[in-house]
């Protein structure tokens, strides 16, 4: 056998198609070399055993869209707000640069992030929310530094600068110019995500973009949207609706506690219709540390804008998986279909992390029942874990 260098035992491990309780996790370095029931998996002697009590191992968290966390933002203070989030369980990252940061600032967020990586081995590249979206949803005209429109030469030096790393653009595909910019970044980066956000895009204008450079992703659906062609008592069709009806897409969803961001029934009719193999759990984590307005008295995992408006969440992905057994029909396994696997598989670094399988890359967080965070492992190497779960 591989020179097996840690056993996690009493755990429940947590598969793609299910759980194996009572099981033994076997690692090689960075690997999951083995796995089964216990009793039926040999551990060698020399191996370092640790005692999950009975938690449930599952993939580590794969968060495509975070701006910050802790008072901390993941593009200007990337290395300690990585950390905060791999503690609670996240062992990918993309870091998201957003549209406030004026074109210098921009440019500086993405040489920054570059610049860290090498310490801040959870982040994985960018989640480009912006610059281009609609100033009606999300990035209002007075604090929108880009609302002069789509600019050749600044963009071409933010995708030049970002490369490979530029793992997902949200675009307004309504924003004269846009066909120009999505080629560019396309060309660039062929591996490139399009995301359909902070839009009012009908289906139609979405199809314009051409099939090669059509969204796979909406960033966080049913908010921040729009539909612009309601008519009376006929509902109109956008992005949302484009999502929902359009089976490849991927759908993020921001499940807070108290359903804020996401109505309780729309995060039920967002997994109805899209299936559990489709919806992306993200945090939308941002830096902002505002006062709760008095409407929002209680409320302690959302962000507030200096104006007293809903600015993204104080979640970790781990209260994500908790919130969305709380507001819906799922179960561990599809939590972290959601929050693991399927935005593993958004950016293609799935064959690598995501799910729990041999041969696969050790990034793994052992939670309760209740998605208490209890052990982090990051490429087979512990970065945190408490014996008694
Ligand atoms: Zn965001």
């Amino acid at each position: 056998m591989t020179d097996i260098t840690l056993a996690i035992r009493n755990c429940n491990i947590v598969l793609e198609d299910g759980i194996i309780f009572d099981g033994v996790l076997l690692l090689s370095g960075d690997r999951i070399t083995e796995y089964g029931k216990e009793g039926e998996i040999e551990i060698p002697e020399c191996a370092e055993t640790v005692d999950a009590h009975g938690g449930y191992v599952g993939p580590g968290f794969v968060d495509l869209h975070v701006h910050g966390g802790d008072g901390k933002s993941l593009v200007f203070d990337t290395v300690a707000a990585a950390d905060y989030y791999l503690r609670s369980g996240t062992t990918s990252i993309l870091a998201a640069p957003w549209y406030k940061l004026d074109f210098k600032t921009f440019l500086s967020a993405i040489e920054n992030v570059k610049e860290k990586m090498p310490l801040a081995p959870t982040v994985k590249g960018f989640y480009m929310e912006g610059p281009y979206t609609n100033q009606k949803y999300g990035s209002h005209a007075a604090s929108n530094p880009w609302k002069e429109g789509i600019v050749e030469e600044e963009y071409r030096l933010l995708v030049d600068s970002a490369g490979s790393l530029a793992k997902v653009w949200t675009i307004a595909p309504e924003i004269p110019g846009i066909g120009d910019f999505v080629r560019y970044a396309k060309d660039v980066n062929p591996s490139v995500v399009f995301a359909v956000g902070h839009s009012e895009a009908t289906p139609d204008e979405i199809r314009a973009l051409g099939s090669r450079y059509l969204p796979t992703l909406e960033t966080h659906s049913t908010n921040a949207t729009g539909q612009r062609d309601r008519q009376g008592g006929i509902i109109g069709a956008g992005p949302d609706e484009y999502a929902l009806a359009t089976p490849e897409m991927y759908c993020e969803l921001i499940s807070d506690s108290q359903a804020i961001h996401v109505k309780q029934d729309i995060q039920r009719m967002l997994i109805r219709c899209k299936g559990v193999d489709k919806i992306v759990l993200i945090t939308d984590g941002s830096v902002y540390n505002n006062p709760t307005p008095e409407k929002f008295a209680g409320v302690t995992d959302i962000n507030f804008s200096p104006a007293g408006e809903v600015a993204g969440s104080k979640l970790t992905m781990a209260m994500a998986c908790r919130n969305i057994m709380t507001h819906s029909r799922v179960g561990i396994t599809e939590a972290f279909l959601m929050a693991s696997r399927n935005p593993a598989r958004v950016i293609g670094i799935d064959g690598e992390v995501g799910t729990i399988e041999r041969g696969k890359r050790a990034d793994l967080v052992i939670v309760d029942g209740k998605f208490n965070v209890f052990g982090v492992i990051l490429g087979g190497v512990k970065c945190k874990f408490e014996e008694q779960v």
